[in-house]
């Protein structure tokens, strides 16, 4: 690479990669193939429209991989139809409610706190500005859904769409549930399925498809693709959801992306891919009976996917951003996250959000995990211990040689 800097600067970064424990659990490391496809020529192309109905010429060949990626996620999910093209999954969400909502209509979404995503009618996010958002939260003795509740509140609000899925939320939600809701009050269906797609991709973890109008998605999650997103629909909805992706919201779409989209479907319709997700689970029940154990309080009392909550503040007495930090120090990376009825601001939080998926994907298995969660105990309980960061983050790195 000419450009010095930045070639120092990818280096640095796979360097931190390859060393650090990625607990982060939105994150993954996708295939060389992936990337492959993500740094390839079709980054140069311009293909505005669809398959077979292009604003430009040229289209051959990228008509025949975003083909490919719109089947091959159908096929997956089960789904009428896929429109691959969103840039993210806040787009993906966007097209959603462009299509079925207009300005000042009411949605109902999970609440940030609770462990919904920004995009699910924060007030600081388009969708809470853009619409008229309502929340509903966790029970605060079970700190899971309470569906009863959900009710309630969409039959007092009566919202047009009501929106389930999270971003820190290591439950089971009832999609079921939900479109029975959603049918009770006359509103549209939407499951933001981000987190959760890989596991679903290998049945590991409820479909939503069947009960939803609309599944939205990243690709780069436990699904591991390319950064991206999709959504999903009823073939009643393509149309007015095509239309509202593009022209409605973006340009020309990212054919190299929709290239490395093509190929994480692939990958994920492989039996390794069930094999893994289901590795993902044992790992994640592992990491949260080990910290259990170790003295930390676990939001929702356990979990039935790919991640862990956990309040770090009752029990340890540390914030979320402190413990963040501290993990840091010692080259194990997560993110701090708030927990249901928080009383620490978002940039501070009560609790730490681990995930599994990442350091699945290098090959680490139960006892790995089993480590790394006592690692994560020796520095929370010696916060203030310089030789014990230090043994730890020496440890951490003989570790991972092993997985370099
Ligand atoms: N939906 C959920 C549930 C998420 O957790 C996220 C990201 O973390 C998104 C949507 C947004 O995805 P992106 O960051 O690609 O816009």
């Amino acid at each position: 690479m000419k450009d010095a800097v930045i070639e120092k600067i990818i280096a640095e970064e796979e360097e931190r990669q390859r060393y650090n424990i990625e607990l982060i659990a939105s994150e993954n490391f996708c295939s060389e193939d992936v990337r492959e496809a993500v740094g390839s020529v079709l980054t140069n192309k311009y293909a505005e429209g669809y398959p077979g109905r292009r604003y430009y010429g040229g289209c051959l060949y990228v008509d025949k991989a975003e083909e490919l990626a719109r089947e091959r996620v159908c096929e997956i999910f089960g789904a009428d139809h896929a429109n691959v093209q969103p840039h993210c999954g806040s787009a993906a969400n966007m097209a959603v409610y462009r299509t079925v909502l207009k300005p000042g209509d009411k949605i109902l979404g999970m609440s940030l706190d609770a462990g919904g995503h920004l995009t699910h009618g924060y007030k600081l996010s388009f969708s809470g500005s853009d619409y008229e958002s309502y929340a509903y939260g966790v029970n605060k003795e079970t700190e899971c859904i309470d569906y009863d509740e959900v009710e309630r509140i969409a039959l007092e609000v009566k919202p047009k769409i009501i929106v389930c899925g999270a971003s820190a939320y290591a439950r089971f939600i009832d999609y079921k549930r939900f479109k029975e809701i959603a049918d009770k009050v006359g509103a549209y269906l939407m499951v933001d399925m981000a987190h959760v797609a890989g596991l679903i991709a290998a049945g590991v973890h409820p479909n939503p498809v069947p009960y939803a109008d609309f599944v939205t998605s990243t690709t780069h999650k436990t699904l591991r693709g390319p950064r991206g997103g999709f959504v999903l629909c009823k073939e009643e909805f393509a149309k007015a959801l095509d239309k509202n992706v593009f022209p409605g919201m973006q340009g020309g779409p990212l054919c190299h992306v929709i290239a490395g989209k093509a190929v994480c479907f692939h990958e994920a319709m492989q039996p390794e891919f069930v094999e893994y997700q289901k590795q993902v689970v044992r790992n994640a029940k592992v990491l949260c009976k080990t910290l259990e154990e170790e003295g930390f309080r676990i939001v929702s009392g356990g979990t039935d996917n790919h991640m862990v909550l956990l309040d770090v503040k009752s029990t340890l007495g540390l914030t979320g951003k402190q413990l963040e930090t501290l993990l840091d120090k010692v080259n194990i990376t997560v993110n701090k996250n708030s927990i249901p009825f928080d009383t620490e601001k978002p940039a501070y939080t009560s609790g730490i959000r681990v995930g599994t998926p990442a350091m699945t994907t290098r090959g680490f298995k139960e006892e790995e995990f089993v480590k790394v969660a006592k690692w994560i105990s020796r520095i929370a309980h010696h916060p203030e211990e310089e030789e014990v960061l230090e043994e730890v983050k020496r440890e951490v790195r003989e570790f991972m040689e092993r997985f370099a």
